[in-house]
């Protein structure tokens, strides 16, 4: 799936991944769009770890989301990895280091698209981190599609549906493309709790406004 994605890259032309205007991969007004910044999310619900992103999210964050999920394109790829180590520096400044633990996408979901997406980037990122990388949550039931649910349903619907592999010792920095409401961050920090491992931060490459 990858290896015919990259021969099609170099066989066409260029398109943006926003836009879809002929050219470069990503245009220069669409790149505004995905420009780092920081953002730290502190709920005064849930999760009781702070959340650090880079790019707020919009219909032009979103397309190059799922371009990297769902056709493997190098360059999404590069520019969310991109996005997780700014994210990354900020949290290790203000909450010490950890090692990574990716929040894995359904089996059913990663077989269609020929790979664990957050799993890889996580590699990459701890390569260039030299923080270590586990990957230790693993999902143990169905779930509703969450599109229509807000945070409360959110919450109630991933309650118990993930679980730890195994104890590890230190802290734990959860890795994931976007934080909408938290839910899926804090059901991963629930699983890891029952295990004995605390989680210090997550980090995210895209923060959304959250659903109410
Ligand atoms: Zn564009």
């Amino acid at each position: 799936m990858r290896s015919i994605r990259s021969l099609q890259e170099i066989i066409f032309p260029n398109r943006c991944l926003g836009c879809s205007a002929l050219g470069l991969e990503i245009c220069s007004s669409c790149r505004g769009n995905w420009h780092p910044h920081i953002y730290r999310t502190f709920s005064s619900w849930q999760p009781h770890f702070p959340i650090y992103s880079a790019v707020s999210y919009s219909a032009i964050a979103g397309k190059i989301l799922l371009a990297a999920k769902e056709n493997s394109l190098k360059v999404a790829d590069e520019l969310i990895l991109q996005a997780l180590k700014h994210s990354l520096r900020s949290c290790i400044q203000e909450r010490g280091i950890g090692f990574l633990v990716p929040i894995p996408s359904r089996k059913s979901v990663a077989r269609k698209r020929g790979r664990q997406f957050i799993n890889e980037l996580t590699l990459s990122l701890s390569q260039n981190s030299h923080l270590a990388y586990y990957e230790n949550l693993t999902h143990i039931r169905k779930v509703q599609d969450q599109s229509s649910l807000d945070a409360k349903g959110r919450y109630a619907n991933l309650d118990g549906s993930m679980r730890s592999l195994r104890y590890l010792s230190g802290r734990a920095i959860l890795i994931d493309d976007l934080v909408t409401t938290g839910a899926t961050l804090s059901e991963a920090a629930r699983a890891l709790r029952i295990q004995g491992i605390e989680v210090a931060a997550a980090v995210t490459a895209c923060v959304a406004e959250p659903l109410r």
